[in-house]
């Protein structure tokens, strides 16, 4: 890619010389087609690089029209002025724009309240996450956390109260168990995490989250109830076919219900 945008700006600026002087700068403007492929497809240096050489090539091109003698210098000043506007502006209006809408996709994955992801982020990378786990033999978990009669914080303390809540549950998530995998927001007050550690820690991961709840300083206190589904490294589940981590997050769901359906503030884990 790099090699052909030198190709172009070489093959650009030669065609200024085997052409009439007369056509030298409405030539330059290609400069503004290569600068826009080099926003998309080369590193922000190689475009600044590609920047130089065109308005180089353009203020050249200027002097050797204005050279010849015979030019309206007016005419000359402003034609050269449209090609440097177009080569600087339209790669970087392009830049501007990717930009943009990467900021805007990424986004899209996120939550905004928490800054956790969200169902459609979880989507996208638990795939990943999960087999990332298998490669590195460890003992994999989908993790459910739903917030104990959260509704009754709304009523007490207001909306404003909830969305605390909400972000500090996500917040001592992230510090609990962020660095073994991801965690998203996917209900009102209700978190996924896909995790993966040693045998040896899974356990105390899972059975942390309670704890990691808990501060004696909280105005408003709630608990968790909390179901997994986990699959140790060895399991002969993962020889077969099977869209393995969307049935541990089923299983993890429904353990998560049967911790609610106990009494709440419980974890409940089962193993595939
Ligand atoms: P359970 O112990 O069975 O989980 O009961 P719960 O009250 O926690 O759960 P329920 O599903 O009955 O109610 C969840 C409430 O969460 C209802 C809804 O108004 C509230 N909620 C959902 N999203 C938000 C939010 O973004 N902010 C706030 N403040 N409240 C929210
Ligand atoms: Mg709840
Ligand atoms: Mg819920």
């Amino acid at each position: 890619v790099v090699a052909f945008a030198v190709f172009a700006d070489l093959g650009t600026a030669s065609s200024i010389l085997v052409n009439p002087i007369a056509d030298a700068i409405l030539t330059c403007a290609l400069f503004a087609v290569i600068g826009t492929f080099c926003t998309f497809f080369v590193s922000p240096r190689w475009l600044v690089a590609h920047l130089i050489f065109s308005v180089a090539c353009t203020v050249a091109a200027a002097a050797a029209t204005y050279r010849t003698g015979d030019v309206d210098v007016a005419s000359l000043i402003f034609r050269t002025d449209v090609v440097l506007l177009a080569i600087a502006g339209v790669p970087l209006t392009s830049h501007l724009l990717v930009t943009v809408l990467t900021d805007d996709a990424r986004s899209s994955l996120l939550d905004p309240l928490t800054g956790l992801l969200n169902r459609r982020g979880l989507e996208s990378v638990i795939h990943d996450v999960w087999l990332l786990g298998r490669e590195e033999d460890r003992c994999s978990a989908v993790v459910v956390v739903d917030i104990d009669r959260f509704k009754a914080v709304n009523d007490d303390y207001g909306h404003e109260e909830g969305d605390a809540v909400i972000v500090r549950v996500a917040e001592r998530l992230g510090v609990h168990m962020g660095r073994y995998g991801v965690i998203a927001r996917t209900g009102g007050e209700e978190y996924l995490a896909v995790v993966s550690t040693s045998r040896l820690h899974i356990d105390a991961l899972i059975h942390g989250v309670r704890r990691a709840m808990r501060d004696p300083d909280d105005g408003v206190a709630v608990t968790v109830s909390v179901g997994a589904a986990i699959l140790h490294a060895s399991s002969p589940l993962w020889e077969q076919n099977l869209d393995l981590v969307t049935r541990a997050m089923r299983v993890a769901d429904s353990m998560m219900y049967e911790a609610k359906a106990a009494g709440g503030n419980r974890i409940v884990t089962t193993v595939l």
